[in-house]
């Protein structure tokens, strides 16, 4: 069941062009803008939405027209305007009166990874109406990791009169071959791991109760701000501290999920979480945690175990499946959790209810083709303490 993993990642480099290809730049960035907007109106008017078609309508004229600008920018532009036109669409389907877009200063242009620009480590060479120039880009150590990978796409992106190069790379990697699962449940003060072999278990708590503390302080802060002060002083401080805010609790989310991915790859198992909906439906249970539950970026937290265990080699999987939280995992009962604890009234089994939850997670997934623990996992699991990670900011 191996298959191939594809990795990508986008890096910002600081360009450093000198006087003449900033003035080369400043005017490729106005054209194309005027190439973009000439495409969007084009769009608007005949209403399409196909490459195809947008192509035949404009591509002629617009060749004429800037005939020393390289053709791959027409290209580019009409993606980019359908891009442009795409979203408006979607978005006045779903609301009334949204204004129709328009680009004054446009601030991005999409690169065509083999007409366009060259990717070297240290320097672009760009094609523009001035002919190629090569533009100098400093390289910072922890770009190292991406010399082996391949270039997917590139944009080139102006910000307060500095030049910006955004690049995606991928990477291809084959799955690692896995020995067991592991059962992720993503709660409010913690994440909780159960590692479940066919000779093996293990419960791990990784304790990210610090981010719950973040959230409560910055939920006093903010409401604190909301009573004290008002118009731009209170929206320049909310601001503020919302960003504060993100960063911490960014960073321990980014921590517990390096954690787990060193677990996965020491233990080889393949992750499995819940589908987002899911876990709505598991908040829907206990209406007083509302809000509180609603606060956890479980999408976020998600997204950073999966790419940090996909860097391992271990492909993560979503389960759709009710009552991961009330399923009894040794006779099957369903019962609900008391508190922090689990208790089965019909076989008297007892645990704590989220390592339950993880562990049924990780029983969904159908690795051994649904079949139950064998009995030494089971002896196992009933015995294994639950061992705890606290993560700290
Ligand atoms: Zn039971």
């Amino acid at each position: 069941m191996s298959s191939s993993l594809s990795l990508t990642e986008t890096c910002k480099f600081k360009l450093s062009p000198n006087e003449e290809q900033r003035a080369i730049l400043g005017e490729l960035f106005s054209t194309y803008g005027n190439i973009v907007k000439e495409c969007l109106n084009k769009a608007i008017k005949m209403n399409v939405t196909s490459r195809k078609r947008l192509h035949e309508a404009v591509y002629r004229e617009l060749r004429v027209k800037y005939p020393s600008y390289p053709s791959h920018y027409i290209y580019t532009a009409i993606t980019q305007a359908l891009g442009i036109f795409k979203s408006f669409r979607r978005l006045s389907r779903k609301k009334r009166n949204v204004k129709a877009p328009s680009i004054e200063n446009l601030d991005t242009i999409l690169l065509d990874d083999t007409h366009l620009f060259w990717f070297n480590w240290g320097s672009l060479k760009l094609a523009t109406h001035k002919g190629h120039i090569i533009i100098p880009f400093e390289l910072h150590e922890h770009y190292r990791k991406f010399i082996d990978w391949s270039v997917k796409g590139s944009r080139l992106v102006r910000r307060d009169n500095e030049y910006f190069l955004h690049v995606t790379f991928r990477k291809a990697v084959e799955e690692e071959k896995a020995s067991g699962i592991l059962g992720i449940d993503v709660n409010e003060k913690s994440i909780d791991l159960a590692i479940i072999k066919l000779d093996k278990v293990r419960f791990i708590r990784v304790d990210v109760s610090e981010a719950k503390y973040i959230r409560d302080r910055y939920f006093k802060k903010r409401r604190s701000i909301q009573t004290n002060t008002s118009g731009r002083v209170r929206t320049r401080l909310l601001a503020k501290y919302s960003e504060g805010e993100k960063r911490k609790i960014n960073d321990i989310l980014h921590r517990a999920s390096k954690t787990i991915a060193r677990i996965i790859a020491e233990e080889k198992v393949k992750p499995v979480m819940e589908t987002l909906t899911n876990i709505r439906e598991k908040i829907r249970y206990g209406r007083k945690m509302n809000r509180r539950l609603h606060s956890i970026p479980f999408r976020k937290i998600q997204s950073y175990i999966s790419y940090k265990a996909m860097e391992q080699r271990f492909k993560p999987e979503f389960i759709e499946a009710k009552n991961t939280s009330r399923t009894c995992p040794i006779c099957g009962d369903l019962n609900k959790p008391n508190g922090h604890v689990y208790k089965c009234n019909k076989c008297s089994f007892q645990a704590d209810r989220h390592i339950v939850a993880a562990w049924n997670i990780a029983m969904k997934y159908p690795m051994w083709g649904a079949l139950p623990l064998p009995p030494k996992a089971i002896d196992e699991a009933l015995k294994a303490e639950m061992e705890r990670i606290v993560i700290k900011s």
